[in-house]
This record gives C-alpha cells, structure tokens and sequence, in this order.
C-alpha cells in the first residue's frame, strides 16, 4: 500500500476491519487478520 494514500479510514480487504491511516505513514498490517491490503472508507482531514 502506498503510504501517501489520503488519510482516512480504510477497511481490510479480507475481514472487513476498518483502521485509520495517517497520509505519509506506511500501512500497517491488520491488526485482526494480519494482511495489508486496504480499500478507503472514507477521508478524513
Ligand atoms: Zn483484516
């Protein structure tokens, strides 16, 4: 995932929890299922 995605909250791919992302900072893997790949909810400022 590229870290200069828009903030915002994103929902896992696989499991459907969703987590904040802070444009500029690397994705971290889900912290249910453990993979990294994130889809955006909505955007946040
Ligand atoms: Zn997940």
């Amino acid at each position: 995932m590229d870290p200069n995605s828009p903030s915002g909250i994103y929902r896992c791919n696989k499991c459907g929890n969703e987590e904040t992302h802070i444009e500029g900072k690397n994705f971290a893997p889900c912290s249910r299922c453990g993979k990294n790949s994130w889809r955006i909810v909505r955007k946040t400022h």
